[in-house]
C-alpha cells in the first residue's frame, strides 16, 4: 500500500496510477481503456469547452476493518449521470459501462484506498464531456467518459464539526426550471462568485434560497440541506436542487430509526424552529451547521458549537454502513473484488 499521511489528507486532487476511459464515436460507445496519463486531448471546438456540455458524478470507496473495499450506491450514481446527460442532451452512459469503469478504476488504484482507521476514503470522479466540435449551439456527436480517483479526507477542513453558512440575496445558483436538478458544471460556474465571497467572509459555504421568491431554502452549493425538529427529518422539495444520494440514504436511515421524514418546501423563517441543521453530500457526508447568517437581512440562526445528537447518530450510521461495520440492510454497498 501507498504510504501517506492518511489522517491529514484534505479534499483535493492528487495523482493516482490509472484512469479509465470510454469514447463515444460513430454512434456507439467503444471499449473501456486504461490510461496512466492525467492529460486528455480534444478538439478546440469541443462542446464541453464552449457550451458547458459536461456532467460529472462524485462517489466514494471505503476500506473496511476487514480490509475489503466497498463502493456506496454506485447504480444510483450511474442513473443520475444518465439523467444529467439527457438533461443537457449528451449521450447517456449505459449503467454497465459506468459501473465497470468505476470497478476497474478502484481496483487499478487499490493502493490508494486509505486504511480503515484513517477516516479517509477514495473519492471517485466520473466525468462525461462533449468532445465533438460545434460552433453553433448544438449537442456534440462525440463524447468522452472518464473515471479517475484520489484519496481524500474531509471536504470541510473542520470535518464533523459545525461550520457557518451564509445566505446572500444577490446571487442565484440555479433557476426554478433550469439545470439545478442535474449535476452539470454550469451550476458550479454559477456558484463560484458567491462561494468565494462566502469564504472571504469566513463562511464554509452558501445556503441558497429559491431563485424566484427568495423565501424557500434550496441547498448549500455542493450539498443538500436537512433539518431536525423533534423526531422529524425535514429536507427541501424544490425543482432547482440536485437529488443527493446521501440525503436519500439519510431519509431511509431516519425512517429506520423511527423518525418521521418530510420532503417539502422549507421557508427561511423556519430556520428559527429547528433543533439541528446540516449539509449532506458524498464529499462532506454530514456537515453540521453552527450558524446561518442572512447577510443582507442581518438575521442570524444559531445551533450551537457541537454536532447535534440526531445528526451524530445519522452520521455514525451512514459511515458504519459505508465502512462495513454496520448492517447494510438496503444493499447499498458493493464489495470490489
Ligand atoms: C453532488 C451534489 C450534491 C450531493 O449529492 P450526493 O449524491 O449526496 O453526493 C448536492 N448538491 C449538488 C448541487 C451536487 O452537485
Amino acid at each position: 500500500m501507498e504510504t501517506k499521511d492518511w489522517k491529514n489528507l484534505g479534499f483535493g486532487y492528487s495523482k493516482t496510477d490509472y484512469n479509465v476511459r470510454c469514447y463515444f464515436k460513430d454512434g456507439k460507445w467503444g471499449k473501456l481503456e486504461t490510461h496512466s496519463s492525467e492529460a486528455i486531448t480534444m478538439h478546440m471546438g469541443a462542446t464541453c469547452l464552449h457550451y458547458g456540455q459536461e456532467c460529472f458524478e462524485g462517489m466514494k470507496a471505503f476500506r473496511g476493518k476487514d480490509g475489503k473495499i466497498r463502493v456506496f450506491r454506485m447504480k444510483d450514481n450511474a442513473k443520475r449521470m444518465a439523467e444529467s446527460a439527457e438533461g443537457i442532451r449528451m449521450q447517456p452512459i449505459p449503467e454497465d459501462v459506468f459501473c465497470n469503469a468505476v470497478r476497474e478504476a478502484v481496483k487499478l488504484n487499490e493502493r490508494f484506498v486509505p486504511p480503515f482507521d484513517s477516516g479517509a476514503s477514495l473519492y471517485i470522479r466520473p466525468l462525461l464531456i462533449g468532445t465533438g466540435p460545434q460552433v453553433g449551439v448544438k449537442p456534440a456527436d462525440e463524447y468522452l467518459f472518464i473515471v479517475f480517483v484520489m484519496p481524500v479526507g474531509p471536504y470541510f477542513k473542520e470535518g464533523f464539526k459545525p461550520t457557518d453558512l451564509a445566505i446572500y440575496r444577490e446571487y442565484d445558483r440555479a433557476a426554478p426550471h433550469g439545470t439545478g436538478k442535474f449535476k452539470v458544471g454550469g451550476n458550479y460556474a454559477a456558484s463560484m462568485a458567491a462561494g468565494e465571497r462566502a469564504h472571504e467572509e469566513g463562511f464554509s459555504a452558501v445556503l441558497y434560497l429559491d431563485a424566484k421568491e427568495k423565501k424557500y431554502i434550496d441547498e448549500c452549493g455542493p450539498a443538500n440541506f436537512f433539518a431536525i425538529q423533534g423526531n422529524k427529518y425535514i429536507t427541501p422539495r424544490s425543482t432547482s436542487i440536485l437529488e443527493s444520494i446521501t440525503n436519500k440514504s439519510l431519509r431511509q436511515i431516519a425512517t429506520d430509526l423511527g423518525m418521521e421524514v418530510e420532503v417539502r418546501p422549507i421557508l427561511e423563517d423556519e430556520l428559527s424552529n429547528f433543533d439541528e441543521v446540516g449539509a449532506c453530500g458524498t464529499a462532506a457526508v454530514i456537515s453540521p451547521i453552527k450558524r446561518v447568517v442572512d447577510v443582507e437581512e442581518n438575521k442570524e440562526y444559531n445551533y450551537g458549537d457541537e454536532p447535534g445528537k440526531v445528526s451524530t447518530k445519522l452520521y455514525e450510521t451512514l459511515r458504519g454502513i459505508q465502512y462495513g461495520t454496520m448492517e447494510d440492510k438496503h444493499n447499498w454497498v458493493e464489495v470490489i473484488e
